[in-house]
């Protein structure tokens, strides 16, 4: 194989999901396209990711200040979703099951990874709960240790605000960019079983 063409492959291989098989197919395609598909989409891609950056709120990735779901004032304020990945939202929109507000904290605290409190995106939290009245916080981390601790931890330095309530989605469901395997059933079920912390 040419080794620029190798080259590619092996980046792409890297991307969730796609193991060596698809990047192969995916870049052989690219490369044998004849309408321009690879130019355009190294452009595109170029353009999108200069201008694309976390939402100064909540995390959610935008171009602006500040992310079309905190904008949105036709979302329910009072209780707020804390999840590990920008792709848990759009998981959890494609099946319409929330409509409240989300937080991505962007990690999970683990000794393995090195993750610790100072990497996750949780330091205006406290101001959120007051901004935006939330009454509860709904963890829809990975069920792991990693997700529980982390859980704990957030809950710990909330602490001192009064009024608000924890919950946890369902046991039993994989979260943590994992949640796009889910149907709709599963995921209404995660809801609407929620337990309190
Ligand atoms: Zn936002």
């Amino acid at each position: 194989m040419n080794p620029k063409i190798e080259k590619l492959i092996k980046m792409f291989a890297r991307l969730p999901r796609v193991g060596n098989r698809a990047a192969t197919r995916i870049v052989l395609s690219l490369l044998t396209d004849k309408t321009g598909r690879a130019s355009a989409l190294a452009t595109t891609l170029a353009e999108v990711s200069s201008v694309i950056h976390p939402c100064q709120n909540c995390g959610i990735l935008t171009d602006g200040d500040l992310c079309e779901f905190c904008r949105d004032a036709s979302r329910e304020n009072g209780s707020l979703c804390i999840v590990r990945d920008v792709s848990d939202v759009f998981t959890f929109e494609k099946s319409s099951v929330f409509h409240g507000r989300y937080h991505v904290i962007g990690g999970v605290l683990s000794g393995v990874t090195g993750t610790t409190p100072d990497d996750l995106n949780i330091k205006n939290l406290p101001q959120r709960i007051t901004d935006e009245n939330i009454t509860e916080i709904i963890f829809a981390l990975p069920n792991t240790i990693e997700g529980k601790t982390t859980a704990n931890y957030i809950m710990a330095t909330l602490d001192d605000i009064e009024n608000i309530t924890f919950t946890e989605l369902a046991s039993g469901v994989p979260l943590g960019g994992e949640l796009d395997y889910l149907d709709d059933g599963t995921l209404t079920l995660a809801f609407g079983g929620r337990k309190k912390l």
